[in-house]
């Protein structure tokens, strides 16, 4: 019988939401080798997300996404072994707003960077609640920082969602609620698509941003779908 705890077994692992077995919470280990997956498939993604951007804006939003997540990769990987699970998330943040610059690199970095205050009070667990208080927190800081609000056709069109269905998952398991949180942004990047685009240069194309994803929706799925797989083969 072929070896199944080889490296491919795990990647298919990490790849099925299906996994049978709730994942209560996430200690600090399984959090950064979840924060790493992250960073890695959005790396792997750069074309898929500067094509989106392509079509609404200047296309540059794979690139400055991949330059992030390879300084998270960085980051993560010299970060020591106690750090808490805010650490983890507060760093990722802050490699992402230092090596990205400009609108992209502000906003996503404080999507995790929220995450160092918010997952303070469970240093050793990554829970339901927690993930409720930083996707709320990640939501205001971005509504603040960037001035957008639901319906401009803008990340917040899948993390607004996704912040929803974490809290009317916050009773559940981790993977519950990561899972609900990223079918809610996989369905808000997909309405995005039905959205006129009302923010930075999309908005100059009016009618004629419809029928395309936003570039920085598509991301944030892609986040929480990673970050939800990742959760659940634990
Ligand atoms: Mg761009």
């Amino acid at each position: 019988m072929a070896n199944i705890q080889g490296g491919v077994f795990n990647e298919i692992a990490c790849n099925n939401p299906q996994t049978p077995m709730p994942v209560t919470e996430l200690n600090p280990a399984q959090t950064r080798a979840m924060l790493q997956q992250v960073a890695e498939r959005i790396i792997e993604a750069e074309a898929v997300l500067s094509e989106a951007d392509r079509q609404l804006g200047d296309g540059d939003h794979g690139i400055g996404m991949k330059r992030g997540m390879e300084a998270v990769l960085k980051e993560l990987s010299e970060l020591d072994e106690t750090a808490t699970v805010g650490e983890l998330f507060g760093s990722m943040g802050m490699a992402m707003i230092s090596s990205m610059g400009g609108a992209s690199g502000i906003v996503f970095g404080s999507m995790f960077r929220v995450g160092a205050k918010a997952l303070k009070d469970s240093p050793e667990a990554f829970t339901s609640d927690g993930l409720v208080t930083l996707l709320q927190q990640a939501n205001e800081t971005i509504m603040k920082r960037g001035g957008a609000k639901p319906g401009d056709k803008t990340m917040l069109d899948a993390l607004a969602p996704a912040q929803n269905a974490a809290r009317l998952s916050s009773d559940k398991p981790v993977s519950e609620a990561l899972e609900n949180a990223a079918i809610a942004a996989e369905t808000g990047r997909d309405d995005s698509c039905a959205m006129i685009a009302t923010m930075g240069r999309a908005k100059t194309l009016g009618e004629k941003s419809i029928g395309h994803p936003d570039a920085g929706a598509c991301s944030v799925a892609i986040i929480l779908r990673t970050m939800a797989d990742c959760a659940a083969k634990n």
